[in-house]
């Protein structure tokens, strides 16, 4: 096994409830809290959360940006703003890539060194779940191969469909 692989997991869970030191959250360009996962994370960190996030002046898609977690189990929140698909001509893949790279990128300035995602975009966005996955897979497998944070990458899926598909293709 090489060394990448020892440092990814995966599992089905709420993020929410993860003892790690980052998750990340698929928030939306205003950092306002929204529906799914979004949502999810801004009731489980409090409204102190909102707070912190209302300072930040939003972020751009493609981008990330920290906060504390708040009640939250993990220490930090990393806010990337997945891209909506808008058919695949838009530059959906290389922002999508970019917010796997960024959050990375923001985890190991914070000395971060267990980080669990959620499926960016698979959700209300509708990225294509498995062409997501591979991407996403890709994209944290190039950067734990370069750098030595973080130690540990888990993929948090929550639907059935994902779950099976990262199953697949990290066989
Ligand atoms: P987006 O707007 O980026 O598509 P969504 O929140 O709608 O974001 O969906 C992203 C992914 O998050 C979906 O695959 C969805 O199943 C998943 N998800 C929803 N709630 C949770 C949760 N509590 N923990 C982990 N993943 C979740």
């Amino acid at each position: 096994m090489t060394n990448y692989k020892r440092r990814i997991s995966l599992i089905k869970d709420d993020i929410t409830k993860l003892n790690v030191n980052a998750i990340v959250n698929a928030a939306n360009s205003k950092l306002a809290g929204g529906g799914g996962v979004d949502g999810a994370i801004h009731r489980a960190a409090g409204t102190e959360l909102a707070i912190a996030c209302s300072l930040l002046n939003g972020c751009p898609t493609g981008d990330a940006k920290i906060t504390q977690g708040f009640k939250l189990p993990a220490k930090y929140i990393i806010h990337t703003v997945g891209p909506v698909w808008r058919g695949g001509n838009s530059n959906e893949r290389e922002l999508l890539e970019s917010c796997y790279k960024t959050s990375l990128d923001i985890a190991v300035q914070n000395n971060v060194s267990s980080i669990a995602f959620p499926n960016i975009s698979t959700g209300i966005y509708g990225f294509p779940k498995k062409e997501a996955a591979e991407l996403a897979i890709k994209t944290v497998v190039d950067f734990l191969n370069k750098n030595q944070l973080p130690e540990e990458v888990i993929f948090v899926c929550f639907d059935d469909d994902n779950y099976n598909i990262y199953n697949e293709l990290l066989k």
